[in-house]
Protein backbone atom coordinates (compact mmCIF):
# COMPACT_ATOMS: atom_id res chain seq x y z
CA UNK A 1 0.00 0.00 0.00
CA UNK A 2 1.40 3.03 -1.27
CA UNK A 3 1.82 6.35 2.09
CA UNK A 4 1.85 9.32 2.65
CA UNK A 5 4.74 9.77 4.49
CA UNK A 6 5.96 13.61 3.35
CA UNK A 7 8.97 14.06 5.32
CA UNK A 8 11.29 14.60 2.07
CA UNK A 9 8.72 16.42 -0.20
CA UNK A 10 9.22 19.70 0.65
CA UNK A 11 13.16 20.31 1.52
CA UNK A 12 14.90 23.43 0.13
CA UNK A 13 18.03 23.53 -2.42
CA UNK A 14 19.61 24.15 0.38
CA UNK A 15 18.22 21.48 3.32
CA UNK A 16 18.70 19.22 -0.03
CA UNK A 17 23.01 20.21 0.04
CA UNK A 18 23.15 19.52 3.62
CA UNK A 19 21.23 16.59 3.71
CA UNK A 20 23.82 14.95 1.25
CA UNK A 21 26.61 16.34 2.41
CA UNK A 22 25.98 14.79 6.04
CA UNK A 23 25.30 11.42 4.47
CA UNK A 24 28.43 11.42 2.48
CA UNK A 25 30.41 12.94 5.93
CA UNK A 26 28.86 9.70 7.69
CA UNK A 27 30.07 7.15 4.88
CA UNK A 28 34.05 8.68 4.50
CA UNK A 29 36.48 6.37 5.80
CA UNK A 30 40.28 6.67 6.22
CA UNK A 31 40.71 3.20 4.73
CA UNK A 32 39.52 3.76 1.40
CA UNK A 33 39.34 1.33 -0.99
CA UNK A 34 41.77 -0.37 1.35
CA UNK A 35 38.69 -1.19 3.50
CA UNK A 36 37.88 -4.32 0.82
CA UNK A 37 39.95 -7.50 0.71
CA UNK A 38 40.28 -9.84 -2.50
CA UNK A 39 39.64 -13.56 -2.21
CA UNK A 40 43.45 -14.54 -0.91
CA UNK A 41 44.94 -16.05 2.07
CA UNK A 42 42.10 -17.33 4.19
CA UNK A 43 39.56 -16.33 1.88
CA UNK A 44 40.95 -18.41 -1.22
CA UNK A 45 37.87 -20.94 -0.66
CA UNK A 46 35.58 -18.05 -1.62
CA UNK A 47 37.35 -17.83 -5.76
CA UNK A 48 36.56 -21.48 -6.35
CA UNK A 49 34.61 -21.77 -9.71
CA UNK A 50 31.31 -23.70 -8.34
CA UNK A 51 30.42 -23.46 -12.35
CA UNK A 52 32.94 -26.44 -13.20
CA UNK A 53 33.15 -30.01 -12.19
CA UNK A 54 36.29 -30.63 -10.61
CA UNK A 55 39.83 -32.89 -11.55
CA UNK A 56 40.10 -31.01 -14.99
CA UNK A 57 43.41 -31.88 -17.00
CA UNK A 58 44.74 -31.55 -20.51
CA UNK A 59 47.72 -31.61 -22.01
CA UNK A 60 50.11 -28.62 -22.19
CA UNK A 61 50.31 -26.46 -25.31
CA UNK A 62 53.24 -25.44 -26.29
CA UNK A 63 53.32 -22.97 -29.42
CA UNK A 64 54.53 -20.47 -31.59
CA UNK A 65 51.60 -17.86 -31.88
CA UNK A 66 50.65 -14.21 -33.46
CA UNK A 67 48.62 -13.30 -30.32
CA UNK A 68 47.78 -14.54 -27.47
CA UNK A 69 44.27 -12.97 -25.75
CA UNK A 70 44.19 -13.30 -22.14
CA UNK A 71 40.73 -13.25 -21.37
CA UNK A 72 37.13 -14.76 -23.18
CA UNK A 73 35.24 -12.36 -21.70
CA UNK A 74 33.71 -10.00 -24.30
CA UNK A 75 36.66 -7.40 -24.43
CA UNK A 76 38.54 -10.30 -25.56
CA UNK A 77 36.34 -12.41 -27.76
CA UNK A 78 35.54 -8.63 -29.69
CA UNK A 79 38.92 -8.75 -30.30
CA UNK A 80 39.28 -12.49 -31.45
CA UNK A 81 36.11 -11.75 -33.90
CA UNK A 82 37.56 -8.87 -35.18
CA UNK A 83 41.10 -10.63 -35.84
CA UNK A 84 39.35 -13.43 -37.33
CA UNK A 85 37.56 -11.15 -39.75
CA UNK A 86 41.12 -9.58 -40.53
CA UNK A 87 42.57 -13.09 -41.29
CA UNK A 88 44.35 -13.18 -38.35
CA UNK A 89 43.43 -16.31 -36.40
CA UNK A 90 47.40 -18.04 -35.59
CA UNK A 91 45.81 -16.96 -31.54
CA UNK A 92 44.91 -18.27 -28.48
CA UNK A 93 42.65 -17.08 -25.58
CA UNK A 94 43.77 -18.17 -22.12
CA UNK A 95 41.00 -17.76 -19.97
CA UNK A 96 40.29 -18.44 -15.82
CA UNK A 97 36.63 -19.49 -16.20
CA UNK A 98 35.42 -22.54 -18.00
CA UNK A 99 33.84 -21.00 -21.11
CA UNK A 100 33.57 -18.33 -22.35
CA UNK A 101 31.20 -15.03 -20.96
CA UNK A 102 33.24 -13.19 -18.59
CA UNK A 103 31.03 -10.95 -16.23
CA UNK A 104 28.37 -13.33 -17.68
CA UNK A 105 29.81 -16.63 -16.78
CA UNK A 106 30.72 -15.55 -13.19
CA UNK A 107 27.28 -14.09 -12.80
CA UNK A 108 24.60 -16.81 -12.63
CA UNK A 109 23.21 -15.43 -9.03
CA UNK A 110 19.05 -15.86 -9.23
CA UNK A 111 17.78 -13.05 -11.78
CA UNK A 112 20.80 -11.48 -12.59
CA UNK A 113 19.75 -9.54 -16.22
CA UNK A 114 21.77 -6.58 -17.93
CA UNK A 115 20.44 -3.53 -16.89
CA UNK A 116 21.06 -1.97 -20.11
CA UNK A 117 18.67 -2.74 -23.52
CA UNK A 118 19.81 -5.90 -25.36
CA UNK A 119 19.59 -4.41 -27.86
CA UNK A 120 22.84 -2.31 -27.56
CA UNK A 121 24.22 -4.51 -25.28
CA UNK A 122 25.53 -7.62 -27.14
CA UNK A 123 27.78 -7.18 -29.55
CA UNK A 124 27.46 -8.00 -33.30
CA UNK A 125 23.99 -8.96 -33.24
CA UNK A 126 23.65 -8.12 -36.79
CA UNK A 127 26.47 -10.68 -37.88
CA UNK A 128 25.50 -13.43 -36.00
CA UNK A 129 21.70 -12.73 -36.56
CA UNK A 130 20.31 -13.35 -33.06
CA UNK A 131 17.10 -11.68 -31.67
CA UNK A 132 17.33 -11.17 -28.26
CA UNK A 133 14.55 -12.32 -26.36
CA UNK A 134 13.58 -9.18 -24.17
CA UNK A 135 14.35 -5.63 -23.50
CA UNK A 136 16.60 -6.09 -21.33
CA UNK A 137 18.29 -10.03 -21.10
CA UNK A 138 18.73 -12.33 -18.12
CA UNK A 139 22.05 -13.94 -17.75
CA UNK A 140 22.08 -16.90 -19.07
CA UNK A 141 20.62 -15.51 -22.24
CA UNK A 142 23.41 -13.73 -22.05
CA UNK A 143 25.82 -16.16 -21.51
CA UNK A 144 24.60 -18.38 -24.49
CA UNK A 145 24.82 -15.37 -26.49
CA UNK A 146 28.46 -15.35 -25.67
CA UNK A 147 28.76 -19.20 -26.48
CA UNK A 148 27.26 -18.57 -29.83
CA UNK A 149 29.77 -15.88 -30.53
CA UNK A 150 32.06 -18.44 -29.75
CA UNK A 151 30.99 -20.81 -32.02
CA UNK A 152 30.00 -18.33 -34.60
CA UNK A 153 33.66 -17.11 -34.61
CA UNK A 154 35.25 -20.45 -34.47
CA UNK A 155 36.87 -19.28 -30.96
CA UNK A 156 36.39 -22.40 -29.51
CA UNK A 157 39.27 -24.00 -31.24
CA UNK A 158 41.75 -21.19 -29.68
CA UNK A 159 40.12 -21.45 -26.22
CA UNK A 160 42.92 -22.36 -22.87
CA UNK A 161 39.70 -22.39 -20.34
CA UNK A 162 40.41 -22.85 -17.11
CA UNK A 163 43.92 -21.88 -17.06
CA UNK A 164 45.63 -18.86 -15.54
CA UNK A 165 48.46 -16.72 -16.79
CA UNK A 166 51.67 -17.67 -14.74
CA UNK A 167 54.54 -15.46 -16.61
CA UNK A 168 54.77 -12.72 -19.50
CA UNK A 169 57.79 -11.81 -20.09
CA UNK A 170 59.19 -10.10 -23.46
CA UNK A 171 61.95 -11.64 -24.61
CA UNK A 172 64.03 -8.69 -26.50
CA UNK A 173 66.74 -11.21 -28.87
CA UNK A 174 63.42 -12.41 -30.16
CA UNK A 175 61.02 -9.64 -30.14
CA UNK A 176 58.39 -11.82 -28.96
CA UNK A 177 56.84 -12.30 -25.75
CA UNK A 178 56.66 -15.77 -23.53
CA UNK A 179 53.70 -16.41 -21.64
CA UNK A 180 53.89 -19.43 -19.81
CA UNK A 181 49.94 -20.80 -17.78
CA UNK A 182 48.91 -22.77 -14.80
CA UNK A 183 48.58 -25.61 -16.56
CA UNK A 184 52.21 -25.52 -17.64
CA UNK A 185 51.30 -24.23 -21.65
CA UNK A 186 54.29 -22.24 -23.30
CA UNK A 187 53.40 -20.14 -25.76
CA UNK A 188 55.85 -17.68 -27.69
CA UNK A 189 53.78 -14.96 -29.35
CA UNK A 190 54.20 -11.69 -31.45
CA UNK A 191 51.79 -9.74 -29.87
CA UNK A 192 49.56 -10.02 -26.70
CA UNK A 193 45.87 -8.57 -26.03
CA UNK A 194 45.37 -8.53 -22.45
CA UNK A 195 41.01 -7.96 -22.15
CA UNK A 196 41.34 -8.90 -18.57
CA UNK A 197 38.00 -7.80 -17.32
CA UNK A 198 36.02 -4.73 -15.79
CA UNK A 199 34.40 -5.30 -12.92
CA UNK A 200 35.90 -8.87 -12.93
CA UNK A 201 37.80 -9.01 -9.47
CA UNK A 202 34.94 -9.66 -6.20
CA UNK A 203 36.37 -8.29 -2.99
CA UNK A 204 34.73 -8.82 0.35
CA UNK A 205 34.00 -5.98 2.82
CA UNK A 206 36.92 -6.27 5.33
CA UNK A 207 34.80 -6.87 8.05
CA UNK A 208 36.42 -8.47 11.19
CA UNK A 209 35.13 -11.79 11.99
CA UNK A 210 33.81 -13.10 8.24
CA UNK A 211 37.16 -16.03 8.38
CA UNK A 212 35.24 -17.28 11.62
CA UNK A 213 31.66 -17.58 10.34
CA UNK A 214 30.71 -21.19 10.43
CA UNK A 215 27.20 -21.60 8.48
CA UNK A 216 27.68 -21.08 4.36
CA UNK A 217 28.59 -18.59 2.47
CA UNK A 218 29.73 -16.88 -0.80
CA UNK A 219 29.77 -13.74 -3.02
CA UNK A 220 26.91 -13.12 -5.54
CA UNK A 221 29.75 -14.02 -8.30
CA UNK A 222 30.57 -17.82 -7.12
CA UNK A 223 26.70 -18.34 -6.66
CA UNK A 224 26.26 -22.35 -5.03
CA UNK A 225 23.03 -23.59 -6.33
CA UNK A 226 23.93 -26.84 -4.55
CA UNK A 227 23.97 -25.11 -0.89
CA UNK A 228 20.58 -22.87 -2.38
CA UNK A 229 18.67 -25.23 -4.76
CA UNK A 230 17.13 -23.29 -7.35
CA UNK A 231 18.15 -22.04 -10.88
CA UNK A 232 18.80 -18.89 -12.48
CA UNK A 233 15.26 -17.93 -12.17
CA UNK A 234 15.03 -18.62 -8.51
CA UNK A 235 13.03 -20.89 -6.80
CA UNK A 236 15.41 -21.86 -4.40
CA UNK A 237 13.57 -24.45 -2.61
CA UNK A 238 16.59 -25.57 -0.09
CA UNK A 239 16.47 -21.76 1.62
CA UNK A 240 12.83 -22.49 2.33
CA UNK A 241 13.84 -23.44 6.37
CA UNK A 242 16.70 -21.25 6.39
CA UNK A 243 17.67 -17.42 7.45
CA UNK A 244 19.53 -15.91 4.50
CA UNK A 245 21.67 -12.49 5.07
CA UNK A 246 23.12 -10.45 2.32
CA UNK A 247 25.67 -7.34 2.72
CA UNK A 248 25.56 -5.25 0.15
CA UNK A 249 22.33 -3.31 -1.74
CA UNK A 250 24.37 -2.55 -5.27
CA UNK A 251 23.22 -3.17 -8.74
CA UNK A 252 23.38 -7.03 -7.83
CA UNK A 253 21.81 -6.96 -4.47
CA UNK A 254 18.52 -5.49 -6.45
CA UNK A 255 18.23 -8.11 -8.64
CA UNK A 256 19.08 -11.03 -6.40
CA UNK A 257 17.42 -9.80 -3.00
CA UNK A 258 13.72 -10.68 -4.57
CA UNK A 259 14.53 -14.08 -5.50
CA UNK A 260 15.77 -14.72 -2.11
CA UNK A 261 12.55 -12.43 -0.44
CA UNK A 262 10.38 -15.17 -2.12
CA UNK A 263 12.80 -18.49 -1.26
CA UNK A 264 14.25 -17.74 2.24
CA UNK A 265 12.59 -18.49 5.54
CA UNK A 266 14.01 -14.82 6.99
CA UNK A 267 15.77 -12.83 4.81
CA UNK A 268 18.18 -9.93 6.17
CA UNK A 269 19.56 -7.51 3.79
CA UNK A 270 22.31 -5.50 5.50
CA UNK A 271 22.15 -2.02 4.13
CA UNK A 272 25.28 0.63 3.92
CA UNK A 273 24.00 2.76 1.41
CA UNK A 274 20.63 2.64 -0.10
CA UNK A 275 20.02 1.73 -3.65
CA UNK A 276 18.67 4.50 -6.23
CA UNK A 277 16.28 2.21 -8.01
CA UNK A 278 14.23 3.50 -11.15
CA UNK A 279 11.43 1.97 -12.80
CA UNK A 280 12.46 -0.82 -15.20
CA UNK A 281 9.59 -1.99 -17.89
CA UNK A 282 10.70 -5.18 -19.24
CA UNK A 283 9.23 -6.43 -22.23
CA UNK A 284 9.86 -8.88 -24.67
CA UNK A 285 11.40 -8.17 -28.13
CA UNK A 286 8.63 -7.66 -30.84
CA UNK A 287 9.93 -10.19 -33.66
CA UNK A 288 8.14 -7.49 -36.80
CA UNK A 289 10.12 -4.83 -35.22
CA UNK A 290 13.05 -6.36 -35.02
CA UNK A 291 12.78 -7.90 -38.47
CA UNK A 292 12.26 -4.36 -39.23
CA UNK A 293 15.35 -3.37 -38.27
CA UNK A 294 17.42 -1.88 -41.63
CA UNK A 295 20.91 -3.46 -41.72
CA UNK A 296 23.47 -1.01 -39.77
CA UNK A 297 20.91 -0.12 -37.18
CA UNK A 298 23.10 -1.42 -34.44
CA UNK A 299 26.14 0.77 -34.11
CA UNK A 300 23.04 3.61 -35.35
CA UNK A 301 21.63 2.20 -31.73
CA UNK A 302 24.58 1.85 -29.56
CA UNK A 303 25.44 5.71 -30.58
CA UNK A 304 22.12 6.94 -29.98
CA UNK A 305 22.30 4.95 -26.33
CA UNK A 306 25.02 6.58 -25.14
CA UNK A 307 24.57 9.98 -26.85
CA UNK A 308 21.19 9.99 -24.93
CA UNK A 309 23.01 8.88 -21.41
CA UNK A 310 25.60 11.36 -21.94
CA UNK A 311 24.16 15.12 -22.11
CA UNK A 312 24.63 15.13 -25.79
CA UNK A 313 20.26 14.78 -26.51
CA UNK A 314 19.77 13.05 -30.20
CA UNK A 315 16.97 14.28 -31.86
CA UNK A 316 15.29 10.91 -31.62
CA UNK A 317 15.61 9.02 -28.38
CA UNK A 318 15.39 4.98 -30.11
CA UNK A 319 15.89 3.48 -26.66
CA UNK A 320 12.85 5.44 -24.75
CA UNK A 321 13.80 4.08 -21.39
CA UNK A 322 14.41 5.12 -17.47
CA UNK A 323 18.28 5.46 -18.15
CA UNK A 324 17.88 7.75 -21.34
CA UNK A 325 15.17 9.83 -19.33
CA UNK A 326 17.24 10.12 -16.05
CA UNK A 327 20.72 10.90 -18.25
CA UNK A 328 19.68 13.12 -20.58
CA UNK A 329 21.10 15.89 -18.90
CA UNK A 330 24.66 15.54 -17.95
CA UNK A 331 24.45 16.90 -14.87
CA UNK A 332 28.24 16.82 -13.70
CA UNK A 333 28.99 19.17 -17.09
CA UNK A 334 31.11 22.13 -16.20
CA UNK A 335 28.70 24.91 -16.11
CA UNK A 336 29.00 27.90 -18.27
CA UNK A 337 27.38 30.44 -15.55
CA UNK A 338 25.18 30.49 -12.07
CA UNK A 339 22.70 30.00 -13.89
CA UNK A 340 23.13 27.01 -15.59
CA UNK A 341 24.32 25.54 -12.21
CA UNK A 342 21.95 25.92 -10.97
CA UNK A 343 19.62 24.34 -13.02
CA UNK A 344 21.85 21.29 -13.25
CA UNK A 345 21.41 20.83 -9.89
CA UNK A 346 17.70 21.40 -9.74
CA UNK A 347 17.87 18.57 -12.74
CA UNK A 348 19.73 16.16 -10.63
CA UNK A 349 17.83 16.62 -7.33
CA UNK A 350 14.77 16.17 -8.89
CA UNK A 351 15.64 12.86 -10.95
CA UNK A 352 16.29 11.95 -7.33
CA UNK A 353 13.39 13.34 -5.72
CA UNK A 354 11.55 10.85 -7.96
CA UNK A 355 13.70 7.84 -7.49
CA UNK A 356 12.55 8.87 -3.23
CA UNK A 357 9.33 9.66 -4.19
CA UNK A 358 9.32 6.02 -5.58
CA UNK A 359 9.67 4.40 -2.34
CA UNK A 360 7.30 6.46 -0.67
CA UNK A 361 4.92 4.86 -3.16
CA UNK A 362 6.09 1.24 -2.74
CA UNK A 363 7.25 0.66 0.69
CA UNK A 364 4.27 0.16 3.43
CA UNK A 365 6.40 0.78 6.36
CA UNK A 366 7.28 4.70 6.86
CA UNK A 367 10.47 3.76 8.54
CA UNK A 368 11.72 1.54 6.17
CA UNK A 369 10.77 3.93 3.23
CA UNK A 370 12.87 6.31 4.58
CA UNK A 371 16.07 3.85 5.87
CA UNK A 372 15.90 2.95 1.98
CA UNK A 373 16.08 6.71 0.22
CA UNK A 374 19.09 7.52 -1.41
CA UNK A 375 20.68 10.45 -0.35
CA UNK A 376 23.59 11.21 -3.24
CA UNK A 377 23.55 12.44 -6.64
CA UNK A 378 22.32 10.41 -9.97
CA UNK A 379 25.66 9.89 -11.17
CA UNK A 380 27.35 9.38 -8.01
CA UNK A 381 26.69 5.42 -7.80
CA UNK A 382 25.35 3.14 -11.05
CA UNK A 383 21.44 4.35 -10.95
CA UNK A 384 19.43 0.63 -10.69
CA UNK A 385 16.21 -0.17 -12.39
CA UNK A 386 14.07 -2.81 -10.60
CA UNK A 387 10.50 -3.04 -10.64
CA UNK A 388 10.13 -6.30 -8.02
CA UNK A 389 13.05 -4.88 -5.43
CA UNK A 390 11.51 -2.56 -3.51
CA UNK A 391 8.06 -4.33 -3.09
CA UNK A 392 9.75 -7.32 -1.66
CA UNK A 393 10.32 -5.42 1.35
CA UNK A 394 7.24 -5.54 1.93
CA UNK A 395 6.75 -9.02 3.21
CA UNK A 396 6.82 -10.48 6.75
CA UNK A 397 10.08 -12.35 6.14
CA UNK A 398 12.35 -9.56 5.00
CA UNK A 399 13.94 -7.44 7.11
CA UNK A 400 16.15 -3.94 6.00
CA UNK A 401 18.98 -4.14 8.51
CA UNK A 402 20.14 -0.08 8.11
CA UNK A 403 23.91 0.33 9.18
CA UNK A 404 23.06 4.05 8.95
CA UNK A 405 25.85 4.66 6.67
CA UNK A 406 28.74 2.60 9.07
CA UNK A 407 28.61 -0.90 7.54
CA UNK A 408 28.59 -4.17 9.53
CA UNK A 409 30.16 -4.00 12.58
CA UNK A 410 31.15 -8.07 12.92
CA UNK A 411 30.84 -10.85 11.47
CA UNK A 412 30.63 -13.85 13.78
CA UNK A 413 30.35 -17.62 14.41
CA UNK A 414 26.17 -17.09 13.67
CA UNK A 415 25.56 -14.36 12.19
CA UNK A 416 25.72 -10.50 11.55
CA UNK A 417 26.67 -7.96 14.00
CA UNK A 418 25.21 -4.49 13.75
CA UNK A 419 24.49 -1.96 16.63
CA UNK A 420 25.31 -4.28 18.94
CA UNK A 421 22.49 -6.70 18.07
CA UNK A 422 23.38 -10.23 16.44
CA UNK A 423 21.45 -11.55 13.71
CA UNK A 424 22.15 -15.00 13.34
CA UNK A 425 21.81 -16.89 9.71
CA UNK A 426 22.56 -20.22 7.98
CA UNK A 427 23.72 -18.34 5.03
CA UNK A 428 25.36 -15.43 4.02
CA UNK A 429 25.49 -13.88 1.08
CA UNK A 430 28.26 -11.25 -0.14
CA UNK A 431 27.17 -8.59 -2.72
CA UNK A 432 29.74 -6.88 -1.91
CA UNK A 433 31.16 -6.04 -5.47
CA UNK A 434 34.06 -5.74 -7.37
CA UNK A 435 38.11 -3.60 -7.65
CA UNK A 436 37.58 -1.33 -9.57
CA UNK A 437 39.82 1.52 -8.94
CA UNK A 438 43.00 -0.63 -7.45
CA UNK A 439 45.52 -1.35 -9.67
CA UNK A 440 46.06 -2.80 -13.01
CA UNK A 441 48.07 -5.92 -11.63
CA UNK A 442 46.67 -6.77 -8.69
CA UNK A 443 42.80 -6.69 -10.78
CA UNK A 444 44.41 -8.87 -13.80
CA UNK A 445 46.29 -11.29 -11.04
CA UNK A 446 49.96 -11.28 -13.14
CA UNK A 447 52.56 -8.58 -14.19
CA UNK A 448 53.79 -8.48 -17.37
CA UNK A 449 57.60 -8.52 -17.16
CA UNK A 450 58.45 -5.93 -19.87
CA UNK A 451 62.06 -4.34 -21.41
CA UNK A 452 64.74 -4.71 -19.55
CA UNK A 453 63.23 -7.11 -16.83
CA UNK A 454 60.96 -4.31 -15.74
CA UNK A 455 57.42 -5.51 -14.65
CA UNK A 456 54.33 -3.36 -15.29
CA UNK A 457 53.58 -2.90 -11.35
CA UNK A 458 57.11 -1.02 -11.24
CA UNK A 459 56.73 0.52 -14.52
CA UNK A 460 53.63 2.19 -13.20
CA UNK A 461 54.69 2.76 -9.82
CA UNK A 462 53.90 6.28 -10.23
CA UNK A 463 50.33 5.30 -12.08
CA UNK A 464 49.57 4.00 -15.36
CA UNK A 465 51.30 5.87 -18.69
CA UNK A 466 49.81 4.65 -22.08
CA UNK A 467 48.78 6.05 -25.49
CA UNK A 468 45.24 5.62 -26.14
CA UNK A 469 44.77 3.22 -23.14
CA UNK A 470 46.34 0.39 -25.12
CA UNK A 471 50.08 0.64 -25.68
CA UNK A 472 52.29 1.25 -22.26
CA UNK A 473 56.50 2.46 -23.38
CA UNK A 474 58.99 -0.21 -22.15
CA UNK A 475 55.96 -2.90 -23.24
CA UNK A 476 56.55 -3.15 -26.72
CA UNK A 477 53.66 -5.08 -28.90
CA UNK A 478 51.42 -5.83 -25.72
CA UNK A 479 47.84 -4.29 -26.10
CA UNK A 480 45.55 -3.70 -23.76
CA UNK A 481 41.62 -3.11 -23.37
CA UNK A 482 40.62 -1.64 -20.28
CA UNK A 483 39.24 1.62 -18.83
CA UNK A 484 42.74 2.24 -17.81
CA UNK A 485 43.19 5.42 -19.66
CA UNK A 486 41.21 3.92 -22.23
CA UNK A 487 37.41 4.25 -22.80
CA UNK A 488 34.39 3.57 -20.45
CA UNK A 489 30.54 3.84 -20.78
CA UNK A 490 27.36 2.91 -18.96
CA UNK A 491 27.37 0.30 -22.03
CA UNK A 492 30.54 -1.16 -21.08
CA UNK A 493 30.56 -3.33 -24.40
CA UNK A 494 30.11 -0.17 -26.24
CA UNK A 495 33.45 1.17 -24.30
CA UNK A 496 35.07 -2.10 -24.53
CA UNK A 497 33.95 -2.99 -28.42
CA UNK A 498 35.58 0.59 -29.33
CA UNK A 499 38.94 0.06 -27.78
CA UNK A 500 39.19 -3.66 -28.91
CA UNK A 501 38.27 -1.87 -32.45
CA UNK A 502 41.51 0.39 -32.04
CA UNK A 503 43.42 -2.23 -30.29
CA UNK A 504 42.56 -4.91 -34.08
CA UNK A 505 43.47 -2.29 -36.09
CA UNK A 506 46.93 -1.28 -34.79
CA UNK A 507 47.43 -4.88 -34.49
CA UNK A 508 46.32 -6.03 -38.06
CA UNK A 509 48.62 -2.92 -39.49
CA UNK A 510 51.24 -4.34 -37.50
CA UNK A 511 51.32 -8.04 -39.03
CA UNK A 512 50.36 -6.53 -42.48
CA UNK A 513 53.89 -4.53 -42.37
CA UNK A 514 55.38 -7.43 -40.23
CA UNK A 515 56.40 -5.05 -37.80
CA UNK A 516 58.68 -6.20 -34.92
CA UNK A 517 57.74 -4.16 -32.27
CA UNK A 518 55.48 -1.19 -31.66
CA UNK A 519 55.36 0.88 -28.05
CA UNK A 520 54.42 4.49 -27.48
CA UNK A 521 56.82 7.23 -27.43
CA UNK A 522 57.23 9.04 -23.82
CA UNK A 523 56.01 12.21 -25.12
CA UNK A 524 52.97 11.03 -26.52
CA UNK A 525 52.19 9.19 -23.45
CA UNK A 526 52.56 12.29 -21.43
CA UNK A 527 50.30 14.30 -24.12
CA UNK A 528 47.56 11.54 -23.93
CA UNK A 529 47.39 11.69 -19.96
CA UNK A 530 46.96 15.58 -20.71
CA UNK A 531 43.67 14.86 -23.68
CA UNK A 532 42.84 12.84 -20.65
CA UNK A 533 42.62 15.39 -18.31
CA UNK A 534 41.62 17.88 -20.66
CA UNK A 535 38.03 15.95 -20.85
CA UNK A 536 37.59 15.64 -16.99
CA UNK A 537 35.36 18.74 -16.79
CA UNK A 538 32.85 18.69 -14.09
CA UNK A 539 33.55 15.12 -13.74
CA UNK A 540 35.83 15.62 -10.47
CA UNK A 541 34.40 18.29 -9.15
CA UNK A 542 30.91 16.52 -8.95
CA UNK A 543 32.35 13.01 -8.02
CA UNK A 544 34.19 14.99 -4.77
CA UNK A 545 30.74 15.72 -3.51
CA UNK A 546 29.18 12.59 -3.99
CA UNK A 547 29.00 9.42 -1.05
CA UNK A 548 32.07 7.26 -1.30
CA UNK A 549 31.79 4.12 -4.04
CA UNK A 550 34.00 3.17 -6.79
CA UNK A 551 33.41 5.80 -8.92
CA UNK A 552 34.67 8.57 -6.69
CA UNK A 553 37.72 5.86 -5.33
CA UNK A 554 35.57 4.79 -2.27
CA UNK A 555 35.70 9.05 -1.80
CA UNK A 556 39.15 9.02 -1.52
CA UNK A 557 41.69 8.85 -4.69
CA UNK A 558 45.41 9.95 -5.18
CA UNK A 559 47.55 10.70 -8.19
CA UNK A 560 48.01 6.92 -8.99
CA UNK A 561 44.42 6.53 -9.59
CA UNK A 562 43.76 9.72 -11.16
CA UNK A 563 46.17 9.03 -13.69
CA UNK A 564 44.36 5.87 -14.46
CA UNK A 565 41.17 7.91 -15.46
CA UNK A 566 39.40 6.80 -18.42
CA UNK A 567 38.14 9.35 -21.16
CA UNK A 568 35.45 10.13 -18.58
CA UNK A 569 32.31 12.23 -20.48
CA UNK A 570 31.83 9.92 -23.00
CA UNK A 571 33.21 6.78 -25.02
CA UNK A 572 31.96 9.04 -28.16
CA UNK A 573 34.71 11.37 -27.18
CA UNK A 574 37.55 8.14 -27.18
CA UNK A 575 36.24 7.21 -30.61
CA UNK A 576 35.90 9.74 -32.25
CA UNK A 577 39.28 11.13 -30.57
CA UNK A 578 41.12 7.97 -32.12
CA UNK A 579 39.18 7.06 -35.89
CA UNK A 580 40.63 10.83 -36.30
CA UNK A 581 43.92 9.85 -35.08
CA UNK A 582 43.64 6.69 -37.43
CA UNK A 583 42.69 8.04 -40.79
CA UNK A 584 44.92 11.22 -40.05
CA UNK A 585 47.86 10.72 -37.73
CA UNK A 586 50.03 7.65 -39.75
CA UNK A 587 50.86 6.07 -36.37
CA UNK A 588 52.05 9.45 -34.52
CA UNK A 589 53.21 8.87 -31.08
CA UNK A 590 54.70 5.07 -31.80
CA UNK A 591 57.92 3.86 -31.78
CA UNK A 592 57.68 1.12 -34.45
CA UNK A 593 60.86 -1.39 -35.28
CA UNK A 594 60.70 -3.71 -38.09
P1 LIG B 1 28.63 -2.52 -5.62
O1 LIG B 1 30.06 -2.18 -5.43
O2 LIG B 1 27.80 -1.63 -6.42
O3 LIG B 1 27.91 -2.72 -4.24
C1 LIG B 1 28.54 -3.26 -3.12
C2 LIG B 1 27.64 -3.11 -1.93
O4 LIG B 1 28.25 -3.63 -0.77
C3 LIG B 1 27.31 -1.65 -1.66
O5 LIG B 1 25.96 -1.54 -1.34
C4 LIG B 1 28.20 -1.36 -0.45
O6 LIG B 1 27.77 -0.27 0.31
C5 LIG B 1 28.09 -2.67 0.27
N1 LIG B 1 29.10 -2.83 1.32
C6 LIG B 1 30.43 -2.78 1.17
N2 LIG B 1 31.04 -2.91 2.37
C7 LIG B 1 30.07 -3.04 3.28
C8 LIG B 1 30.06 -3.20 4.68
N3 LIG B 1 31.20 -3.23 5.37
N4 LIG B 1 28.87 -3.32 5.31
C9 LIG B 1 27.72 -3.27 4.60
N5 LIG B 1 27.66 -3.10 3.27
C10 LIG B 1 28.83 -2.99 2.62
O7 LIG B 1 28.62 -4.03 -6.21
P2 LIG B 1 27.54 -4.74 -7.14
O8 LIG B 1 28.02 -6.13 -7.34
O9 LIG B 1 26.19 -4.53 -6.63
O10 LIG B 1 27.64 -3.95 -8.49
C11 LIG B 1 28.90 -3.67 -9.07
C12 LIG B 1 28.73 -3.16 -10.46
O11 LIG B 1 28.47 -4.24 -11.32
C13 LIG B 1 27.56 -2.22 -10.67
O12 LIG B 1 27.81 -0.93 -10.29
C14 LIG B 1 27.37 -2.33 -12.15
O13 LIG B 1 28.26 -1.52 -12.84
C15 LIG B 1 27.69 -3.79 -12.38
N6 LIG B 1 26.43 -4.51 -12.42
C16 LIG B 1 25.76 -4.37 -13.58
C17 LIG B 1 24.58 -4.98 -13.74
C18 LIG B 1 23.92 -4.79 -15.03
O14 LIG B 1 22.75 -5.03 -15.10
N7 LIG B 1 24.60 -4.35 -16.10
C19 LIG B 1 23.96 -5.79 -12.69
C20 LIG B 1 24.77 -5.89 -11.50
C21 LIG B 1 25.96 -5.26 -11.39
P3 LIG B 1 28.21 1.23 -0.08
O15 LIG B 1 27.33 1.62 -1.22
O16 LIG B 1 28.00 1.98 1.14
O17 LIG B 1 29.65 1.18 -0.49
Amino acid sequence: MANNNPSTENLSVDELREKYKVERQKRLRSDGIRQYQDFSGEFKDFDRDPYVQPGFTREPVTQELDVVIVGGGFGGMIAAANLTKAGITNFRIVEKAGDFGGTWYWNRYPNAACDVESYVYLPLLEETGYMPTEKYAKAPEIFAYCQLLGKTFDLYRAALFQTEIADMRWDERANRWIVTTSRQDNLSTKFIVIAGGVLHKAKLPGITGIETFKGRTFHTSRWDYSYTGGNSQGLMDKLADKRVGIIGTGATAVQVVPKLAESAKELFVFQRTPAAVGVRGNKPTDPDWFKSLKPGWQSKRIVNFTQAVTGAQPEIDLIEDEWTRMMRVDTRKLPDNDEEAAELERIDFENMQGIRQRIEQIIDDPKTAELMKPWYGQNCKRPCFHDEYLPAFNRPNVHLIDTDGKGVDEVTEAGVVVNGVEYPVDLLIFASGFEVTTGYTQRLGFDPVGRDGVSLSQGWKDGPSTLHGVLSRGFPNMFMISTVQGAQATNFVHSIGEVAQHVTFLLAHCLEQNIATIEPTLAAQEDWLQTLFGQVGGVARYNATCTPGYLNGEGGGDVRSARAMAWITSVLGFANYVESWRTTANFAGFEITK
